[in-house]
């Protein structure tokens, strides 16, 4: 009895069984390497055989040069690990805001940027987006949003979407860096679903700050996630404490380390080849939406043509269906199930996200296949 209830269900195979087209996950799969970094780091600190007091300046494993390497990979001049995406944006704001300064988000904001913010106890003012179908964060709404909001009160900084999780939008960060510079307010650009997938670079984008997630898109287990930021920002938010001179108060001295770190280690050879590739993901992507579209019911949300492998479409076609079938609107995920496809939230037939980020041209045409097949298998 003992037995069984003791392994609190830690078994899975779906990822190895399955097509996964959740797009949470894509990103995140380890490549070998990473998973023997993660069975020989899985002890408790075990990155800290040889630490003198600094978690990035570790030299074994080569924590220092791996994130001379990770600077260099993003074009950043000062790079640290932090536990995710939201632990990054919640310390930049921390370091440049007081309780009730205001900051400008744009409207496609994942809602971890809101929850930092309000941890923050920060003001949020919104770049709305066009609404339906594109959802656009336009930058020359972005200057309107802040032209005005900088008349009433002084904007600490400015954060923006890179890419967002609702729609897989690409925003124009380059664009919207030079408005936030011409009008001085910092940049922060939130990278959680673009770096380690798609080219990032700091210094291109003209960006004062990046966060990214390890989990999210840079085959690490996590949770961990990547901070970078300008020269010029590395006083403020790198300052040591007083008490424990060589500890960074923002990270309270160590953030992520042990297996989430390794794997992040390990992965990064992995992660900058992929990168190199990430045209030949796009076309993939946009191969999936011209052949899904010709199925009737079936359109693609969000900016066209697609710049990002999150895909949002709209879906009356399986919707239809599910009104007149038997098992209702479990009838998609089971159908797709039974193909060992997974991913599409249970129940859920108006519209769905989906990526086939990593997958191969042969399991992109299965998929389509399928649904080709549901479709024609279940219309009356
Ligand atoms: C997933 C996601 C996050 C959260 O990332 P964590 O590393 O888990 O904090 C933040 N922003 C966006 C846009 C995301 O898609």
């Amino acid at each position: 009895m003992l037995m069984e209830c003791s392994d609190y269900g830690l078994t899975r195979t779906l990822e190895r069984d399955n097509l996964n087209l959740n797009p949470l996950q894509r990103g995140g799969v380890l490549p070998a390497a990473a998973r023997k970094a993660l069975y020989e780091f899985g002890d408790g600190y075990s990155v800290c055989d040889y630490c003198e007091g600094r978690l990035d300046q570790i030299p074994r494993p080569h924590v220092n040069s791996f994130l001379d390497d990770l600077a260099d990979f993003i074009k950043a001049d000062a790079v640290r690990t932090v536990h995710g995406a939201r632990e990054g944006k919640f310390a930049v704001m921390h370091a440049l805001c007081e309780e009730g300064d205001t900051i400008v988000v744009d409207g496609n904001a994942h809602y971890t940027t809101h929850l930092a913010a309000e941890r923050n106890g920060l003001e949020i003012v919104e770049v709305p987006s066009t609404g339906h179908p594109d959802y656009e964060i336009k930058p020359e709404t972005y200057r309107e949003v802040l032209e005005e909001t900088l008349e009433e009160t002084e904007v600490k900084l400015a954060v923006l979407t890179h890419v967002d999780g609702n729609y897989g939008n690409l925003t124009d960060a380059a664009a919207i860096a030079g408005i936030c510079r011409e009008l001085g307010v910092p940049l922060l650009l939130n990278c959680a679903y673009s770096m380690g997938r798609m080219p990032v670079e700091l210094k291109t984008l003209k960006v004062d700050f990046v966060v990214g997630s390890g989990h999210k898109s840079m085959a690490a287990s996590g949770p961990i996630g990547v901070l970078g930021m300008g020269a010029e920002w590395e006083d403020l938010l790198l300052k040591r404490s007083p008490r424990h001179e060589k500890k960074e108060v923002e990270l309270l001295g160590c953030t992520s380390r042990g297996a989430p770190l390794a794997t992040l280690m390990a992965s990064l050879p992995y992660v900058r080849e992929r990168v190199s590739r990430w045209d030949e993901e796009v076309e993939r992507t946009r191969y999936l939406v011209s052949e899904l579209e010709k199925m009737d019911g079936v359109r693609q949300i969000g900016l066209r043509p697609k710049e990002h492998d999150l895909v949002r479409f709209e879906t009356p076609v399986f919707h239809e269906i599910a009104s007149s079938h038997p098992r209702r609107g479990f009838f998609l995920y089971e159908e797709l199930k039974k193909r060992r496809i997974v991913g599409i939230r249970r129940g859920q037939t108006r519209w769905f996200k989906c990526s086939v980020y990593g997958m191969t041209d042969r399991q992109v045409q299965y998929i389509i296949d399928s649904f080709r097949e549901i479709v024609e298998e279940n219309r009356d």
